[in-house]
């Protein structure tokens, strides 16, 4: 039979090559996850989610003596928590000083959650002994034109002045020092940026649950949930059903029906990233020569660092049209020569994507949402591709927050907007896509 056609590769791919992400290989979760059971007819607290917020949440609640059912509708981990840059970011969409003057003492701390969320992913990290080749590498910020200079000098103030961090700006000079390649025009060093692999930090997180007590079911997705009349909720599951006091849903980008309120609140966006094979140590160095983690400061930004085993990844995507990790891969591929033509003639050995959630207003929120027939639950959700760090606090906070021991983070006090005509989003993306790209054209 002849071969179906398909239009040739302009990347070069190697002989292993793998549609799918980098960080699953090698790394396995306990056996105690791996196999699926009917769920416990009841338990104080039942998490839905099993990314890095909902198993922080449930292994912290858990700690905290209270019975916990996590599930989780796929494989753990098969949402963004597994899949990411893997960069340990303190930031969200907005600067202090924006989120200040629209958001009063909220904005404040809001900024403050950031840092806190940072400090935790290093304080776990530490002291629940995860592997997953944690560095303070630092982070830079890319001017991919001209007009984006000014911003990063008003970031620098906001970050070196206002806050008090480690950070400086870079001419397009003075890159050189950090950075092989010409195609920028300068560029915010800041210094309290990590890196991590996140299926290894993830796995770390499944184990401390699990040794806190977490019931974890794999494969198992709720289906609906319903005020119970004598309090708490009767949650459906394809593996049985829950009794439960309080429900939490971590869903982010992943959200399905379970909670209408939730999908009409966030726009799943999918990202994709590409890895090399592993890079000669030389060559490596001339990329990223202290192994800072990238980003560039478009609408469509591009992300890049190199993997613990010397891997270079890069990251983004160019349009919100619907499309495929192979079309994905060839843009990232023809891009990542753009920036990096020094990579020229290396291999591809992993390509694949995953969703972010993006909120209108572009910051995540948590709090109670309502039910179908009445009643609320939990949730924390939208972290806009910067979840690492916010979606593991999230979780932490959350715990906190439902054992009665401290109030919601103050994202909870913020409206949360429904996306206009949510579901004839797919229509209308690609011509926001459009808008986002010629401004992108103009550096704004
Ligand atoms: C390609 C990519 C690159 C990224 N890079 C970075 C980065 O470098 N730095 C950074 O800070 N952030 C990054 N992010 C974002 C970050 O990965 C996420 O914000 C974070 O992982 C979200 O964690 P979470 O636990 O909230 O959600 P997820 O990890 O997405 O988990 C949600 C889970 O809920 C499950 N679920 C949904 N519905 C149900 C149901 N009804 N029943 C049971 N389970 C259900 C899903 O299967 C999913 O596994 C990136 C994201 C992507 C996709």
């Amino acid at each position: 039979m002849p071969a179906p056609f398909s239009a040739p590769s302009a990347a070069r791919i190697g002989p292993g090559f793998r549609e799918a992400p980098l960080w699953h290989t090698g790394v396995v979760l306990p056996d105690a996850v791996r196999e699926p059971t009917a769920v416990p007819g009841d338990a104080d607290v039942l998490v839905v989610g099993g990314g890095y917020c909902g198993v922080v949440a449930a292994a912290e609640l858990a700690r905290r003596g209270r019975r916990v059912v996590l599930v989780e509708a796929d494989a753990l981990g098969t949402g963004a928590s597994t899949r990411n840059g893997g960069m340990v970011i303190p930031e969200l969409k907005h600067g202090p000083r924006h989120l200040t003057r629209r958001y009063g003492p909220i904005g404040g701390e809001l900024v403050e959650a950031v840092f806190d969320a940072f400090a935790l992913v290093e304080r776990l990290v530490e002291e629940w002994s995860i592997d997953c080749d944690y560095e303070r590498t630092g982070g830079l910020l890319l001017a991919h034109h001209e007009a984006q200079v000014p911003g990063l000098i008003e970031e620098l103030r906001e970050w070196r002045d206002d806050l008090g961090e480690e950070a400086r700006f870079l001419s397009r000079d003075e890159l050189h020092t950090e950075i092989g390649t010409d195609e920028y025009h300068g560029g915010l060093l800041v210094e309290r940026t990590g890196g991590l692999q996140p299926a290894k930090y993830h796995a770390g997180l499944v184990r401390r649950a699990l040794e806190s007590g977490v019931d974890l079911h794999e494969r198992t997705r709720a289906t609906s949930i319903e005020r119970r009349a004598g309090g708490g909720f009767h949650v459906v599951t394809t593996r049985g059903s829950v009794d439960a006091g309080e429900v939490f849903v971590a869903t982010n980008a992943y959200a399905d029906g379970l909670v209408p309120g939730l999908r009409e609140r966030v726009v799943p966006i999918g990202s994709f990233i590409i890895a090399t094979e592993p890079l000669d140590p030389d060559l490596a160095r001339a990329c990223i020569p202290h192994r800072r983690m990238v980003y560039d400061a478009k609408n469509f930004l591009f992300y890049w660092r190199l993997s613990p085993d010397g891997r270079m990844v890069f990251g983004g995507r160019t349009s919100l049209a619907a499309t495929t990790v192979a079309s994905a891969r060839e843009v990232l591929y023809r891009e990542l020569l753009r920036v990096h033509p020094q990579l020229t003639g290396v291999a591809l050995e992993y390509a694949w994507g995953g969703d972010v959630a993006i909120t209108m207003d572009r910051l995540p929120h948590c709090g109670r949402t309502a039910i179908p027939g009445g009643g609320s639950v939990a949730f924390a959700t939208g972290c806009n591709g910067t979840g690492v760090a916010l979606a593991s606090w999230f979780g932490f906070r959350a715990a906190a927050w439902l054992s009665g021991e401290e109030p919601p983070p103050a994202f909870a006090q913020l409206a949360f907007p429904k996306v206009p005509l949510h579901a004839w989003r797919e229509r209308y993306l690609p011509a926001v896509g459009w808008w986002f790209r010629a401004r992108d054209r103009v550096g704004r």
